[in-house]
């Protein structure tokens, strides 16, 4: 075909500006290894549960195929509302909050920077960040200052503090965090909530992890949510990761009216509303127990913990399905350099440089078999161990 027209030229400065999720570029070279060990991959290993999938097939087969309201079928809008209720005690929808499902966690916060943020605003999220939140910025024309939380991953407000400036207007932070699994306290959320009132900001949490926080980081039996202590911010969940349907792009967020129906708003251009028979399927999803899945992930951190005792540092994970490793300051290389070394043994990781400024930790989910997480461990030990 002769070229006429010069697409490259047409690109806009904003799509140039993002670059391609380096997690996917782990994923193409992957799927060049022949039976590689996938420490990679950021979703479970586990099948959706039955009665979630036949709910989804039984809503395609009742002809639930077409467009929703906008906000959300009915079923499913009452499911969370309860959930919420139960959970953080907030009343959803009233005359003060407002409740929209969206196309995955993505969708909501994508629509939440849309919503608030003009050219030039600033937005604080935790170095190392989850790969979608620079590019939040890049999009919108935002700013988002990366607050660097080596070598604990706490975003604290203390470190947050001193990154406000008169065009700040949101903080983004996510418990249980990818990519260190890291679990902020009640007392630390306090202190988060307490700072973005005083200064007039709008306080996000990314709570897609939520059910994945293992025993230790609990408190009073839950994930700790800055929701228990305040309505003034963004609840944003997702039930990709909790039920083993990431394909589906389902998630939700609760908050103060006046953004959620500029959220709705632009919801209706965009992604117009989340996949209907997923949203009927997931109405009862509440209702499963998860806890043997849960429990099993938390086995396999302990197991992440044990293999790396004596070996390297890795901040304990109180949740999610990832541990960021550091690189043994002894073999003197970039975690780029290591992942490269682990390739050529058959091991796929992400290097930190992917989540960060700084190139000295490798993210690992561990998110796959008991046997398959115990190999690929003794490999990254024995290569460790090299000098
Ligand atoms: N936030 C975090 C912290 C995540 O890790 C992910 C997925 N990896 C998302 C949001 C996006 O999730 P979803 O698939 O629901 O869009």
């Amino acid at each position: 075909m002769t070229r006429t027209v010069d697409f490259e030229a047409l690109i806009s400065d904003r799509a140039r500006s993002v670059d391609a999720s380096g997690i996917r570029k782990v994923f193409e070279l992957g799927a060049k290894l022949k039976n590689p060990i996938n420490f990679s991959i950021g979703q479970p290993d586990f099948a959706v549960p039955q009665a979630i999938k036949q709910a989804t097939i039984d809503a395609i087969s009742r002809d639930r195929n077409g467009y929703t309201l906008t906000q959300g079928v009915p079923d499913l809008l009452g499911s969370i509302s309860r959930h919420l209720k139960d959970d953080v005690g907030w009343a959803v929808p009233s005359d003060d909050l407002g409740l929209l499902a969206t196309s995955g966690t993505s969708g909501a916060l994508w629509l939440a920077f849309i919503a608030v943020l003009n050219a030039g605003d600033e937005a604080i999220v935790s170095d190392p960040y989850f790969v979608l939140y620079p590019a939040l910025g890049q999009v919108t024309g935002a700013r988002v200052v990366a607050c660097d939380t080596y070598p604990d991953f706490r975003l604290t407000a203390e470190r947050v503090e001193p990154l406000i400036t008169p065009r700040t207007k949101i903080v983004l932070v996510n418990s249980p965090g990818n990519p260190s699994g890291v679990v902020l306290s009640n007392a630390e959320w306090r202190d988060l909530v307490d700072l973005c009132e005083r200064r007039g900001l709008l306080l996000i949490s990314d709570e897609i992890y939520d059910q994945f926080t293992y025993a230790d980081a609990r408190e009073n039996g839950a994930c700790p949510s800055p929701a228990r202590m305040t309505e003034n911010m963004l609840l944003v969940r997702g039930f990709g990761k909790t039920y083993g349907c990431t394909g589906w792009r389902m998630g939700y967020v609760a908050g103060p009216k006046p953004i959620i129906q500029q959220m709705q708003k632009l919801q209706q251009y965009t992604y117009v509303c989340p996949p209907s028979m997923a949203q009927y399927g997931l109405a009862g999803a509440f209702e499963v127990d998860m806890t043997p899945q849960i429990e099993a992930y938390q086995r396999r951190r302990d197991a992440v913990l044990e293999a790396f005792e004596g070996v390297t540092t890795v901040e304990p994970p109180g949740g999610a399905f990832y541990a960021f490793v550091e690189v043994p300051r002894h073999l003197d290389m970039t975690a780029s350099a290591f992942c490269e070394r682990a390739i050529e043994r058959n091991v796929l990781l992400i290097p930190g440089k992917v989540f960060s400024r700084r190139d000295s930790h490798f993210r690992l989910s561990y998110a796959v078999p008991e046997e398959t997480l115990a190999r690929g461990l003794d490999i990254l030990v024995d290569l460790m161990q090299r000098n």
